[in-house]
């Protein structure tokens, strides 16, 4: 590797959330590791939730989860979008669950699937108004065409607002579910509901769900600012580093960057940090601040495809480590910069930043 800048992914605050949150929710776990483990690594991540309490592994492509599979892991893995019915066969070959939700699409899988059943979950859609069956008559329908070539192993849904302590949707999506689910629950081996934000609003109350999809508090970020009280003992595990490139002086009444919207007032200290929007370090990053020294610096001009340029206070080494996100610079206050969520910040950061597993 001979680019300055990288991803450091501190394993240790992984396994210490996952250990944290199982003490807390007592369902089964799936850790939610799509989108390369929401930028943090698939395989590394699930290989720590495994060891440490998790026991089933949650995916959006089928890609996804035969990449786990190459990598030697063995545990379930529930691909969560929805896939067409012509990759029953690669999915069942895997021994990969599918989310279903149409009895047409099992009659159209069945004739993709060689003598491996395909293992699925149901996908109930009470309110979130994606990916899902929606009436009891369609569950029936599914039920009845589901054959001894599927395992329905399970039935789940997904809130829209759990992440929202006053929101009246989360209850009655609930309430959509318990009814669907109305003298159903022996037909399923699993059955679930919660996100990160509903596995933890859910702790401790009787409830007729035994697994959890826990993706964004495994990384030790909050769902939003409101579950923050609740998921305090989270560590986050993400940091993005980088080295001054360049550090030079310039005189007042200079501009910087592209589109010259940044002017010099007087002499200062510029330094330039390898990292561009073609990494995902994306122009409304402009007026960010990144720590130099535990100095927070501003970065001053906009952003370009493969480097940015920040006000230094002093003159500071070439190599000197510029910390973009992480430790002093929480991720959350970038989100808040870029008017977006954590979950968003580190999945837009691409795979042309390196991971690094400390
Ligand atoms: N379940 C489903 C269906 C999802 O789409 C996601 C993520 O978007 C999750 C669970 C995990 O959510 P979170 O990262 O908020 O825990």
């Amino acid at each position: 590797m001979f680019r300055p800048s990288w991803i450091e992914i501190d394993r240790a605050a992984i396994k210490h959330n996952v250990i944290e949150i199982k003490k807390r929710i007592p369902q089964a776990l799936m850790a939610v590791v799509k989108a390369n483990a929401y930028g943090h690594g698939a395989v590394e991540v699930a290989k720590i939730a495994l060891e440490n309490g998790a026991t089933m592994l949650g995916v959006a492509l089928l890609e996804e989860a035969i990449e786990l599979r190459e990598a030697g892991i063995e545990a379930p893995i529930l691909v969560m979008e929805a896939q067409f019915p012509e990759t029953a066969g690669v999915a069942a070959d895997h021994d990969v669950t599918l989310s279903v939700f149409s009895a047409d699409w099992l009659r159209e899988a069945r004739t993709h699937l060689s003598d491996r059943p395909l293992t699925v979950h149901v996908k109930v859609d009470t309110g979130m108004g994606r990916l899902g069956l929606r009436t009891s008559a369609e569950l029936d329908a599914l039920l009845e065409a589901a054959d001894d070539r599927f395992i329905v192993e399970g039935i789940y849904t997904h809130f829209a607002t759990a992440d929202e302590p006053d929101s009246e949707l989360y209850y009655e999506q609930q309430e959509r579910f318990t009814q669907l689910m109305d003298g159903l629950h022996s037909r399923f081996r699993y059955i679930h509901t919660s996100n990160s934000a509903g596995a933890i609003r859910m702790a401790g109350q009787d409830v007729p769900y035994n697994l959890v999809r826990v993706g964004i508090a495994l990384y030790g970020l909050y769902p939003s600012a409101e579950m923050a009280s609740f998921y305090s003992f989270l560590r986050p595990a993400f940091t993005l580093k980088s080295k001054l490139m360049q550090v030079k002086q310039l005189e007042a009444g200079q501009t910087i960057s592209y589109g010259a919207t940044y002017t010099t007032t007087e002499d200062e200290w510029i330094g330039t940090v390898p990292v561009g929007y073609a990494d995902g370090w994306i122009r409304k990053a402009s007026g960010f601040e990144v720590d130099v020294n535990g100095h927070r610096c501003p970065i001053v001009g906009r952003v370009c495809m493969d480097r940015f340029m920040v006000r230094l206070p002093e003159s500071v080494p070439v190599g000197t480590v510029v910390t973009l996100i992480g430790g002093p610079v929480a991720i959350d206050e970038l989100a808040t910069h870029l008017e977006t969520i954590n979950y968003e910040v580190v999945c837009q950061l691409t795979s042309r930043l390196p991971r690094r597993y400390v």
